[in-house]
């Protein structure tokens, strides 16, 4: 059985005033039935993982420095995430991708330290319009992972996001059928790559406009194992019934 994830990215929002939605949403869901993560920005990890304490909801980072120490200016190492209270790592968000170039050797990289560090790795992958459009979506995908993730990794530390760059932010969706159809791509393609038993243990989420409005029927897809939220995190009004369809779905 895979643990559901409902996984909450922040991205470049909130200061100190908005933990306080933490401690609504830890007293919302005190005992959840599946794992809740908020990966706050990097400012944020150590407070919200002291609001947090002894409740069921992580605390995860938006992105990590591939190398474990050095000049790096304005970085974020794995190791420092830890110290401040995360257990998880978002590596590869489109986003990233798109405002810092990185490819997909940087996104493998930095899982690995991420890894050797301790953290568990949400590891994002996602076509654009433009290649879904022309037909490219699984390719796309494929490449990605095979490129992406490690060689050794299993479904106890990794975790996978299926984000359509067109859905994220956009309050577009792809239908039930393509988002079921690229997550059983990624079953299949793990489950060549790591042997059937550890490819089926990896948790696939959705992530691109998840709402309240649209989680349950999202949930319901095969091998959709939980969601990575972006603007419906931010807020206990959209996130926990978000939260509650997943765990509807479970
Ligand atoms: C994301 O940032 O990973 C995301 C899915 O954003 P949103 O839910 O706002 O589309």
């Amino acid at each position: 059985m895979r643990r559901k994830l409902a996984a909450g990215n922040w991205k470049m929002n909130g200061t100190g005033d908005d933990l306080a939605m933490l401690k609504d949403l830890a007293g919302a869901h005190s005992d959840p039935g599946c794992e809740i993560l908020i990966c706050p920005p990097a400012p944020l990890i150590h407070r919200a993982a002291t609001t947090l304490q002894g409740s069921a909801i992580t605390i995860g980072g938006q992105d990590c420095h591939p190398r474990t120490t050095g000049a790096h200016t304005g970085d974020t190492s794995a190791a420092m995430l830890v110290d401040a209270g995360a257990r998880y790592v978002i590596t590869g968000h489109s986003e990233r991708r798109a405002d810092h170039g990185e490819q997909d050797a940087d996104v493998r990289t930095k899982t690995t330290t991420a890894l050797e560090a301790g953290l568990q790795v949400i590891v994002c992958l996602g076509e654009s319009l433009a290649q879904r459009e022309a037909g490219n979506t699984l390719d796309v995908i494929g490449a990605q992972l095979s490129a992406s993730v490690p060689d050794g990794v299993t479904g106890k530390t990794v975790v996978i996001a299926y984000e359509p760059i067109w859905a994220i932010g956009t309050g577009k969706v792809p239908t039930l059928a393509q988002i079921g159809e690229v997550h059983d791509f990624i079953r299949a393609r793990l489950k060549d790559r790591f042997g059937a038993q550890n490819g089926q243990s990896f948790r696939l989420l959705y992530g691109g406009s998840v709402k309240p409005g649209n989680a349950a029927e999202i949930f319901a897809v095969p091998n959709v194992d939980g969601a990575l939220v972006g603007g419906a995190s931010l807020g206990v009004a959209d996130f926990s019934p978000i939260i509650a369809a997943l765990l509807g779905a479970s």
